[in-house]
């Protein structure tokens, strides 16, 4: 097989509910809650003050070094308090709470709109990170430190994904068919930043519609192609999703850069072209919102910081069938214990699911029917790490490479026992953080 990869899994994607849902704005709520930490690496550092007036789109805290992000206001209002409150990681974090000038048209201070092609690749990456752009597909990594590969490597091939192949969710699918000549601005963009000569948009082929639109969004004389992907889990795994696009394997412990590769999501680039566009930065994002268990699905454009609880509302609240709320998919997704949570700017999509579509076996001991390695799709032997996890045995499952496992969920989706495969190696994987940051 040179393009495409082997394994994975088929789960039903339910996207049909939707799919075909346009965007719309969702009002502002009356308060806001914006954490410190809503990107991979450190929490941003606080900038404002009790009582503080601010306008749509001003910093109200700092990037707290390169591997960090700033914190912007999503609406204008007033800071009522900082404090701990519910994060969607589950705990409780250090947050802002605003409280949203209801009165106000929510226009952003006037400011300088940069024109990108007379900036040096310096400003253009300076732009993006003092935007607080971070990956949107669901990892939050800061882009800015994606847009300067390390030393020694070049980057020949920029990588679209636009595969969502999680279940349910559409936030990509509808940005890519009504925001199409954004997305290739924001490829566009980051090709000339990178300096690169060629980039591949990878969109699964359940999209023909965003497929034709980024197709005509092209504009002569640029080398973006739009791939159609194979439908299948989890297509839009970085690693599987070069592997489709390219035919290359990112080898174990090594980075997408060291094969020439570099990766942002259709979501990311859509961002980055609102930046050259407006001027303002990562306030807003787009969530889709679905599930049997709320009773308007939709796809919304929603202030950063907006609680699930007014999200859902705005939806026409929970049905009576609703079971658990999940941020993101169902099968990569966290459950939401708290709906007083915010939406952060990782969060891809908010689904409240019922008993129904809720697949949940009791879990029974393993039958050593070997449907886990057949599912995984970076050959791991999930049987084998899950016995070492219940043994508490994390020097034999680094050995066995766990940190190759991206927690896709494929092995617990076919686990015929009800094995909460990949919850073990997510659990197991915290644990050698922790022992590693404590040796360290
Ligand atoms: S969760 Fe990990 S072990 Fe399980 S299928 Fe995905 S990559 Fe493989
Ligand atoms: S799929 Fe489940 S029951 Fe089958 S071998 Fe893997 S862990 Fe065991």
């Amino acid at each position: 097989m040179r393009f495409g990869f082997q394994h994975g899994v088929h789960p039903p994607d339910a996207k049909e509910l939707t799919a075909q849902v346009p965007l719309r704005r969702m009002p502002y709520p009356e308060e806001l809650v914006l954490p410190l930490k809503q990107h991979a690496g450190k929490p941003a550092k606080l900038r404002v003050r009790l009582g503080q007036q601010v306008q749509r789109g001003d910093v109200i805290a700092e990037a707290d070094g390169w591997v960090s992000s700033p914190i912007h206001a999503s609406a204008a209002g007033v800071i009522k308090a900082v404090g701990l409150y519910p994060h969607p990681d589950g705990n409780m974090q250090e947050a802002v709470l605003l409280a949203v000038d209801r009165y106000s048209p929510q226009i952003p201070r006037p400011r300088m709109v940069p024109e990108w092609q007379g900036l040096s690749r310096e400003e253009v990456v300076e732009a993006v990170r003092r935007a607080g752009v971070v990956g949107l597909g669901g990892a939050a990594f800061p882009t800015h430190v994606k847009l300067v590969p390390p030393e020694g490597t070049t980057v020949h091939t920029l990588v679209i994904n636009g595969a969502e192949c999680e279940p349910y969710l559409t936030s990509d699918h509808r940005t890519m068919v009504e925001f199409p000549e954004r997305v290739i601005f924001g490829v566009q963009i980051m090709m000339a930043s990178l300096d690169v000569p060629k980039a591949v948009i990878g969109v699964e082929k359940n999209k023909p519609d965003a497929i034709e639109a980024l197709r005509r969004a092209v504009p002569a004389g640029l080398d973006i192609t739009v791939l159609p992907l194979t439908v299948k889990y989890p297509q839009g795994a970085e690693k599987m999703l070069i592997r489709s696009v390219t035919g290359q394997e990112v080898p174990s412990g090594k980075l997408p850069v060291h094969l020439g590769v570099l990766v942002q999501n259709v979501g990311s680039a859509a961002c980055i072209a609102e930046v050259f566009e407006t001027g303002l930065p990562l306030v807003e994002r787009i969530v889709t919102v679905s599930g049997l268990g709320v009773a308007k699905p939709a796809n919304l454009i929603v202030p950063v910081g907006a609680r699930i609880r007014d999200v859902l509302e705005y939806c026409g609240g929970l049905t009576p069938a609703a079971r658990e709320v999940v941020f993101g998919g169902p099968m990569m997704g966290v459950v939401q214990p708290n709906l007083d949570a915010p939406v952060v700017k990782g969060t891809t999509g908010i689904i409240a699911l019922t008993l129904d579509e809720i697949v949940r076996k009791p879990a029974l001991p393993c039958i050593h029917c070997g449907r886990c390695l057949e599912a995984c799709p970076v050959f791991l032997n999930p049987e084998k790490l899950a016995a070492l996890a219940q043994l508490g045995r994390h020097d034999e499952m680094v050995a066995a490479h766990l940190a190759d496992c991206m927690l896709c969920g494929s092995c617990s989706y076919v686990c015929p026992s009800g094995l909460p495969l990949s919850q073990m190696f997510s659990l197991s994987k915290g644990a050698v953080r922790r022992r590693k940051e404590a040796a360290a």
